[in-house]
């Protein structure tokens, strides 16, 4: 990768991008129909309004509290550091986030801003379901309807987290067109939006999509990176040498990387290798991917020969999507964050170590994150890193053990 030169002052970066049109540099934007460009500014206006209001900010702080139970704690790996190399890995325990995962961050914040501007629906589309059920919580609180947009085999796929969404009063839609999965859910939950915009408002499930989400999405989730960073300082008095997280569409670390972002920290996104390098058996999208526009943003991204969205493969569910949110194809122009990738085999392995030597069953996209980690403690390359552990891994177990069995050293 060739770096660019933006000029970019880390310094001022969180107010100096994106710009006013959602560019981070050539990427981001807002791609959208005629009929949509009014509702998406009406959102952009008003969140830039909102997020700076006392009462949204001191409510916010409330909800992450007392709701989420944030902070969420630093933890130092003793027994899996000490099993590998010198260096010392550590958890931001994201597991522990009320529904075990990072996404009720933006969904928590994406339902005030609904809440502030008086809209009473939350409207989405889930793929695996983790998105709806984070938003279904955030609806279940606020006292919002929630609509979610699900194709059909992912229904059938995903029963429990379809019965989640229910139990937390969430309607889910059934998408029957097409192959029924993510991507004819995305465009149904448009179609929705739609014609509902004036009552309701359009949450995406990560930091992706038209801006101002990318923004928004990233904001919210800085949250992670900021304690983090404080976190960190507070149990050892410096900076870790390196952070790391899994990047799917790139929230949890967009958000983890902004706490860093200025400071002398090396920076690394980790994509997901799945099978190998050929075309459908990966979702590596800055790794193997071009730049190009897609589900209404400019970013970086996988496409087949005809430009629409490629076939893409991860064994873990949340990482399986064709491009990057434009904040990290910005940031890997820019060489400062670093984009690598790790393997289904590579993952499960530190699936299974950070089970055994931990106690900690995590997420299998987080577990990406935590391969990485484990490499470069083999190959010494830095004294300590620290790993956003973004989730937890009950909802992978059944999948898991069905496919891997115990991991090998159980007996
Ligand atoms: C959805 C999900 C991800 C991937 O999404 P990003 O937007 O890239 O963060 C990672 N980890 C967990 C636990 C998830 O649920």
């Amino acid at each position: 990768m060739v770096k660019k030169d933006y000029g970019i002052d880390f310094g001022t970066y969180a107010k100096d991008y994106p710009d006013e049109d959602g560019r981070f540099g050539p990427y981001g934007g807002a791609y959208l129909p005629e009929e949509l460009i009014p509702a998406f500014r009406e959102i952009d206006r008003a969140y830039k309004t909102i997020c700076h209001s006392a009462q949204f900010i001191s409510e916010l702080r409330r909800i992450r509290k007392e709701f989420q139970g944030r902070p969420t704690p630093v933890y130092h790996c003793q027994r899996l550091s000490g099993l590998l190399g010198t260096t010392q890995i550590y958890l931001k325990r994201e597991d522990l986030n009320h529904t075990g995962a990072h996404k009720l961050n933006h969904c928590m914040g994406e339902g005030l801003l609904a809440k502030f501007m008086g809209k009473k629906k939350l409207i989405a589309e889930t793929g695996a379901g983790q998105h709806g059920v984070a938003l279904a919580t955030a609806a279940a609180y606020f006292g919002l309807e929630c609509d979610v947009y699900m194709g059909e085999v992912d229904i059938a796929k995903q029963a429990p987290n379809v019965s989640r969404m229910k139990l937390l009063g969430a309607r889910v839609i059934p998408v029957s067109h097409g192959l029924k999965t993510l991507k004819e859910a995305v465009d149904a939950a448009f179609e929705g939006y739609m014609r509902e915009y004036r009552d309701a408002i359009y949450c995406i499930g990560s930091a992706v999509g038209p801006h101002p989400f990318p923004l928004i999405v990233r904001d919210f989730q800085s949250v992670v990176g900021f304690e983090a960073r404080d976190q960190f300082v507070e149990m050892t008095g410096i900076l870790p040498d390196a952070v790391v997280a899994a990047v799917g569409g790139g929230s949890n670390a967009a958000g983890f990387f902004h706490g860093f972002l200025d400071e002398p920290v090396d920076i690394y996104g980790v994509e997901p290798l799945g099978r190998g390098a050929a075309r459908g058996d990966h979702a590596a999208s800055i790794s193997f991917g071009e730049r190009g526009v897609m589900h209404g943003f400019e970013s970086i991204m996988l496409k087949d020969d005809d430009g629409e969205p490629a076939p893409v493969y991860s064994v873990a569910s949340g990482l399986d999507y064709p491009a990057v949110g434009p904040e990290h194809a910005f940031l890997s122009d820019a060489g400062r964050v670093v984009y690598d990738t790790v393997s289904d085999e590579e993952a499960m392995e530190a699936f299974f170590k950070l089970c055994r030597y931990e106690g900690i069953i995590p997420a299998v996209e987080s577990a990406h994150a935590l391969a990485y980690a484990m490499r470069m403690s083999r190959e010494n390359r830095v004294d300590s890193v620290l790993v956003n552990l973004s989730g937890r891994g009950d909802k992978d177990m059944d999948f898991i053990i069905e496919k891997y069995g115990y991991g090998e050293e159980a007996k």
